[in-house]
């Protein structure tokens, strides 16, 4: 498992998915709590593990409705995902967006599943902000990567998800191919897109909820108590603050 800061992780969910709530100091001190405090009970009970992960947190704020009208039509775990993937500096690699966000349990084709949601999440965004879908010509050679239009290869490329050597075969025919030279360009346009608009609405989201008292300093106070009752928030996986 790589390294990283699970609680930034944390954050960025919080914040882009409870920021837009009416008043998220509700959401946080009472209900939200109160449905993560009762999952973690229940599935201690049933000896079936003492945490709750990410996922469950993100279960419990759709049963209560939370996130924005304006993005209803993406699901929460979606938006959570792309709040991940495009909020912050850090990046993730698509096994451990699977296992903090649980898209997918385990497997061999777990990374698959997630590339393909990862476009979706992204395309489904880039629809609901009415930003320009990448599209690429059909053209393929012999030698050119396989476009599967559920995870195209130029996604994978971007978020370094294949193995070195693979990343490095392509990258030497795309230098090579123009007509998948102009593929990649247009899905890096894309992405480039779809960043800046996550993260303007992230920065948008995190001024409004300060302004409700939902500040960086109130959401550690509230991690932290779900620590001191004994909630772990990822699996597996210490939080550090
Ligand atoms: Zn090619």
């Amino acid at each position: 498992m790589e390294a990283l800061q699970n609680w930034e992780v944390l954050d960025r969910v919080m914040v882009f998915l409870v920021g837009d709530a009416r008043s998220a100091a509700e959401v946080f001190g009472d209900v939200l709590v109160r449905q993560v405090l009762k999952g973690s009970r229940q599935s201690q009970s049933g000896g079936g593990g003492s945490c709750v992960g990410l996922g469950d947190l993100i279960r419990a704020m759709a049963s209560q409705g939370v996130g924005s009208p304006t993005r209803s039509s993406i699901s929460i775990q979606d938006q959570a995902l792309l709040a991940v993937l495009h909020g912050g500096d850090q990046t993730f690699s698509y096994v451990t967006l699977a296992s903090q966000l649980e898209l997918k349990s385990s497997g061999q084709e777990a990374n698959w599943e997630v590339a393909q949601r990862v476009h979706s999440a992204r395309m489904k965004w880039a629809w609901s902000r009415r930003l320009d879908f990448p599209r690429w010509n059909q053209i393929q050679g012999e030698a050119c990567p396989e476009l599967d239009v559920r995870a195209p290869w130029m996604q994978r490329v971007m978020d370094r998800e294949y193995e070195p050597r693979v990343q490095s075969l392509i990258t030497t025919h795309v230098a090579q191919c123009s007509e998948c030279l102009e593929k990649m360009n247009r899905y890096r346009y894309f992405h480039t897109q779809i960043e800046s608009a996550v993260r303007k609405e992230l920065r948008e989201i995190e001024t409004r909820g300060e302004s409700q008292g939902w500040d960086r300093s109130t959401r550690h106070r509230w991690y932290q108590k779900l620590l001191r009752d004994g909630v772990r928030l990822t699996r597996g996986i210490r939080i550090e603050f």
